[in-house]
């Protein structure tokens, strides 16, 4: 069975909304029996800032934020 984790990558004040926010990564390790046999590997099922959802309702442009790729404020 895989086990999931999400891991904080990096956290920083963001500047356009005033606030600290982080940037996770949600790992999924295939299963315990792969781990022993191939060490830590993982495959990365999603990442974002935990403000994304905020950010985009309130129109603020980011990569994070899913509404302007060419934005990366991390
Ligand atoms: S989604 Fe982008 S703009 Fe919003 S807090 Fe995160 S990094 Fe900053």
């Amino acid at each position: 069975m895989a086990l999931i984790d999400r891991v904080t990558v990096t956290a920083k004040h963001c500047d356009m909304i005033g606030q600290d926010v982080e940037f996770r990564e949600e790992r999924v390790y295939p299963s315990a029996d792969f781990l022993r046999t191939h060490g830590n590997a993982y495959w990365v099922k999603s990442c974002g800032c935990t403000a994304a959802i905020r950010c985009n309702m309130a129109g603020i442009p980011c990569r994070w934020a899913l509404n302007n790729p060419d934005s990366d404020r991390f």
